[in-house]
């Protein structure tokens, strides 16, 4: 299983994963055109996507489902209200495979885990992906988990991600530079920092450290604010624990930034 990270942030959110035998996006936060344009950069195309499973429908998330009409061949997974929330804004109809929240489905040759995470949208969820066999030397059995919204980390959440080699996780903000943030109403300030919002720079630093696996090889830190987080932030907060973990390395993804492939083997 290949990943790489297409873009982060509040600016659009997708990222690639590649197994034998299937193509699939995770999330389409930017428009088709710009999906194109970032999947050129890494030798891929719109035509060979067989899929996109879809986290929740913020735009900066589902805002490239409009214009994959040109690509029949893109079935769209999404849970049911997820899908309603998305199609009630589109002017056709997408292939919808329509998954139940914390089930388990192959999708070829990848195996597709959802689970329901608190952020603020109809029934947001984060994916866990796997491919391989246990015990298969050539294609041993390797998983990534991908948890970009949510404004505190449940249990699940630890569970989930304490098997996975790869995990993204979002490190949204610094709440100093949120606090002191003046283009923000303060009730718009309220729905990011709360329970149903998103992970702080610190939350994230805890979830790390209250489950800190063994088998994680890479953590890319991920939907970072533009105005308030900055690379020297999660720099600074991440220090102690990157000690801690230091078999695992840490990406931190800025907006506007792509990642190279990343080869889970
Ligand atoms: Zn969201
Ligand atoms: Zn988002």
């Amino acid at each position: 299983m290949r990943f790489c990270i297409l873009g982060s942030g509040s600016s659009g959110n997708a990222a690639l994963v590649v197994t034998e035998n299937a193509r699939v996006l995770v999330d389409a936060g930017f428009s088709a055109r710009k999906l194109a344009t970032l999947l050129d950069t890494v030798g891929e195309s719109l035509d060979r996507i067989d899929a996109v499973f879809l986290t929740h429908e913020h735009g900066d998330h589902a805002a490239g489902i409009e214009g994959l009409k040109k690509f029949p061949q893109i079935r769209v997974f999404a849970n049911d209200a997820t899908a309603r929330a998305v199609q009630s804004g589109l002017d056709h109809r997408p292939a919808w495979q329509i998954f139940q929240t914390g089930g388990r489905f192959l999708f070829r040759d990848l195996l597709v885990e959802s689970f329901a995470v608190p952020h603020d949208a109809q029934e947001p969820v984060g994916f866990r992906f796997t491919s391989g066999h246990d015990g298969d030397l050539f294609a041993p059995r390797r998983s990534l988990a991908w948890f970009t919204d949510l404004g505190h980390a449940p249990q699940n959440v630890h569970e989930c991600i304490r098997e996975c080699e790869v995990v993204v996780v979002e490190s949204n903000h610094c709440p100093d530079l949120l606090k002191n943030d003046t283009r923000r109403p303060w009730s718009l300030k309220q729905r990011i920092s709360g329970r149903h919002g998103h992970l702080s720079n610190l939350a994230t630093v805890e979830l790390l450290a209250a489950v800190a696996s063994p088998r994680w090889r890479r953590i890319y830190l991920t939907h970072l604010s533009r105005e308030c987080n900055s690379r020297a932030a999660v720099e600074l907060a991440f220090a102690a624990i990157r000690g801690t973990l230091n078999t695992c390395e840490f990406s931190i993804v800025e907006q506007g930034q792509s990642t190279p492939f990343y080869e889970l083997c």
